[in-house]
């Protein structure tokens, strides 16, 4: 299938897709189907010639990708950044040239190896004039570690410097000033205004077109992922008409809004499935996503320790063994990789196993408190800090992939026990990293009540539907199903 984004050159974020031949078959076993297919990204850049205004002036980007869409998507947005041409004009050559010239700013972008006097050069102003502003004053001193991709604003008329102005931080910005022949200059903070916004969706393909069409950017779509990935799998799980509301921040200086995030609170319905999140900073400034009841959104495993590219064995009670040839319990989960993709704890733990263990290879197996174990086998190597006795944190890496021990090529076979019965990896329940203190409940309660009554109004089934004309449907199928405005 081939998606298309259009984006204008401008880069307002105003994306259009069209999706041709899609096939969702969500029958399927997607697992397998979806890991196993390589996205790949064909990338027309589509340039304008500058003079006409609508068509030329969008970029045209197409790939064509498989499931997962998510990530489809996001490489495609990606890809529409990098593409999207700087609009900075460049200084005209001779200003002095012109004869009605009004005073106005021009601006510089820092090239690499670039210096404050070649910059200075370029725009004709003189060695002196360079002098007297880096001593004008302490703050000007700023204008000594300029980095490639700055940017520097000049207000220069009829050939003669007027003022300066350099914003190294969206709140920091050295204005140096010429008056009577004297330069004045000083730094000027400016605070940025934050302000809460809320974004309602509804999915009937994707989470991330519905996030989109909701006004919510990739990166907010992603914290969202992030906030509800332990509890969601979003390659998967995802259903037509699951619902999220979000409640963000967005950040505005002068009143042009600068950025957003982070996630104030949010609440996603999967499958008839609601889950919470609010953002909760302890009077110990830890802040993390926590439910309604203060429990954690984080939980105590990580449900794979790898990135890999496809299962090749799930948790199989009557598996014919590849090498073996004969029937025999698979009590665990093969993760295709290539051989030295780091394998990661998936829970915190002490280390009872490092080293070879038989068919398994060089294996680990970690206990995670009295009931739950963890084994990885057929690693290319172990550790250096992974041994008997030791403590590990969730996510660090203890081994690297390989084919030890009895396998046919480079995969982690990955077990779960509790109270040392096998259980498969990918379904079994993790229990909740620890939630809010209890000396700190009263205070989670009072700060995250106003945003827990507003993820809790009822929330308006297709909502974003006045902004919905604008995407273009993705298949036949649901265009029809669509409702019609
Ligand atoms: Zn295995």
């Amino acid at each position: 299938m081939t998606y298309r984004a259009y984006i204008k050159k401008d880069y307002k974020p105003e994306i259009r897709w069209v999706a041709d031949r899609p096939q969702f078959n969500r029958s399927l076993p997607l697992l397998a189907v979806t890991l196993g297919i390589v996205v790949s990204l064909t990338v027309f850049v589509l340039f304008s010639d500058g003079k006409s205004e609508n068509k030329a002036n969008t970029v045209v980007l197409e790939t064509n990708a498989s499931l997962p869409l998510e990530s489809a998507a996001l490489a495609i947005v990606r890809e529409a950044e990098s593409a999207a041409p700087t609009i900075i004009p460049e200084p005209e050559q001779n200003p002095v040239d012109s004869k009605v010239e009004t005073p106005r700013w021009q601006t510089v972008v820092v090239r690499k190896g670039d210096s404050l006097s070649m910059i200075f050069d370029r725009l004709s102003l003189s060695p002196r004039l360079l002098y007297q502003i880096m001593h004008s004053s302490d703050d000007a001193k700023i204008l000594k570690e300029l980095l490639p991709g700055q940017k520097l604003d000049f207000l220069i008329e009829q050939g003669e410097f007027l003022s300066l102005r350099f914003e190294p931080e969206l709140t920091r910005m050295l204005e140096a000033h010429k008056s009577a022949d004297k330069i004045s200059s000083n730094i000027v903070i400016t605070e940025l205004d934050y302000r809460n916004k809320q974004a309602t969706g509804r999915i009937d393909s994707s989470l991330f077109l519905a996030g989109l069409r909701a006004g919510l950017s990739d990166r907010l779509i992603m914290q969202m992922v992030s906030i509800f990935g332990w509890d969601i799998d979003f390659a998967l799980d995802i259903r037509e008409g699951d619902e999220f509301k979000v409640i963000y921040q967005e950040q505005f200086k002068d009143n042009v809004k600068v950025g957003d995030g982070p996630i104030l609170a949010a609440i996603f319905t999967n499958r008839k499935e609601t889950y919470r999140a609010l953002r909760y900073t302890s009077p110990e400034g830890q802040t993390n996503y926590f439910n309604e009841e203060g429990i954690s959104m984080r939980k105590a495993f990580l449900r794979t320790p790898l990135k890999f590219s496809r299962i090749s064995s799930g948790f199989n009670l009557r598996r014919k063994h590849p090498v073996l040839n004969r029937i025999r319990a698979h009590k665990g989960v093969d993760y295709a990789a290539p051989t030295g993709t780091p394998i990661k704890a998936t829970g915190d733990g002490t280390v009872t196993l490092a080293g070879r263990k038989g068919g398994y290879g060089r294996t680990v197996i970690l206990k995670h408190g009295g009931t739950r174990s963890t084994l990885y086998a057929h690693m290319s190597s172990i550790s250096k800090n992974t041994r008997k006795g030791k403590r590990v944190k969730q996510g660090q890496i203890i081994g690297y992939v390989g084919k030890s021990g009895l396998a046919t090529g480079p995969h982690l076979h990955y077990e779960f026990r509790v109270n040392g019965v096998h259980r498969n990896p990918l379904t079994v329940k993790f229990p909740n990293a620890s939630g809010v203190p209890n000396k700190y409940r009263a205070d989670f309660k009072k700060k995250t009540a106003e945003h827990l009554a507003l993820l809790n109004q009822q929330v308006p089934t297709r909502l974003a539907d006045n902004k919905e004309s604008k995407v273009i449907a993705l298949d036949e199928t649901r265009s029809a199903s669509r409702r019609v405005h």
